[in-house]
């Protein structure tokens, strides 16, 4: 298959689909970003990679950094974790309050705000230096060593986290969040704001496609099962109030971020990742979207 073929021919068929998005503007950082931008990144497991458009351009990962520190927290604590937080879709928006009194502090899923600050609560516990933690797996999953949090980015989901705050003290009253609110909110931001290209965010996602052995070093992360939970919830949770429709345009595994990203895997053959700033109303990456639609269109291929 051309893969460089097929995303430089999405790159130009395009148009002006970033004009019709809106740039996440909950932090200035964030909103001040041109969002005339567009990469296209793919990597397969029998080594090779392709790339267009700003590809090699790193932006804040945002949510999609929820699958890693799930991958974490799941490689450590195993099934312990879904006593603490559900697995099904929310259908709501990712940084929704509503269905947590309802459901006595028990998040729906990892993959909306609240889930992943359970996940990340965990992790705190787990490992005495979280941050360094955090990006030491991101580094070893995609064999880049240079990969940091924008701290610029840190500061500003730190100064403007008044409703994660919020579902964090939620949680807590309901005896869900264990470590302090300020110490879970430092890791959380920080976890949002790791600096990544679509590069890099396609060979992070390829020890996923690999059924939870990473292809860079043979170590394994996850155990098959793991591997298989994780890409089952990403496509049911992984764009969340949208995930319906990223799973019928696209179909495939996937997650956003509100910087514009979205990786999503073929399992046994490749990752591929996508960043546009622009985003929809639920928070996800309109050109990004598009482009991982007539992605898997072209190739003929998802997982179903
Ligand atoms: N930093 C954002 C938040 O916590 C991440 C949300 C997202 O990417 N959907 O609100």
């Amino acid at each position: 298959m051309d893969y460089q073929n097929v995303i430089d021919r999405i790159h130009g068929q395009l148009g002006d689909l970033w004009k019709q998005g809106r740039v996440a503007d909950y932090i200035p950082v964030l909103a001040k970003i041109d969002p005339r931008q567009f990469g296209m990144a793919v990597a397969t497991l029998d080594g090779c990679e392709y790339r267009c458009g700003d590809a090699q351009v790193c932006f804040s990962i945002q949510s999609i950094s929820k699958v890693f520190t799930l991958a974490m927290v799941v490689q450590r604590l195993g099934d312990d974790i879904w006593k603490s937080v559900g697995r099904e879709p929310s259908g709501n928006p990712f940084n929704s309050l509503v269905q947590l009194e309802y459901e006595q502090g028990m998040p729906r899923n990892p993959f909306i705000n609240a889930g992943a600050m359970v996940v990340t609560d965990r992790l705190i516990s787990l490992y005495p230096h979280p941050k360094d933690a955090i990006i030491e797996f991101v580094r070893g999953i995609c064999g880049n060593d240079d990969i940091y949090y924008d701290k610029e980015i840190a500061r500003s989901e730190w100064l403007n986290a008044d409703r994660n705050m919020a579902l964090a003290y939620f949680m807590k009253s309901f005896g869900n969040i264990v470590n302090d609110v300020d110490t879970l909110l430092d890791v959380y931001c920080h976890q949002c704001a790791i600096s990544m290209s679509s590069v890099d965010l396609a060979r992070a996602f390829l020890f996923l496609s690999n059924r939870g052995v990473n292809p860079f070093d043979g170590t394994r992360i996850l155990t098959v099962s793991q591997a298989k939970r994780l890409g089952a919830l990403m496509l049911t949770c992984g764009f969340y109030d949208e995930s319906g429709d990223f799973a019928f345009r696209v179909g495939l595994p996937g997650k956003s971020g509100v910087g514009g990203g979205i990786a999503a895997y073929i399992p046994g053959s490749l990752a591929v990742a996508v960043w546009s700033p622009g985003l929809d109303r639920h928070g996800n990456s309109l050109a990004g979207m598009a482009a991982l639609e007539q992605f898997t269109t072209d190739i003929g291929n998802s997982i179903f």
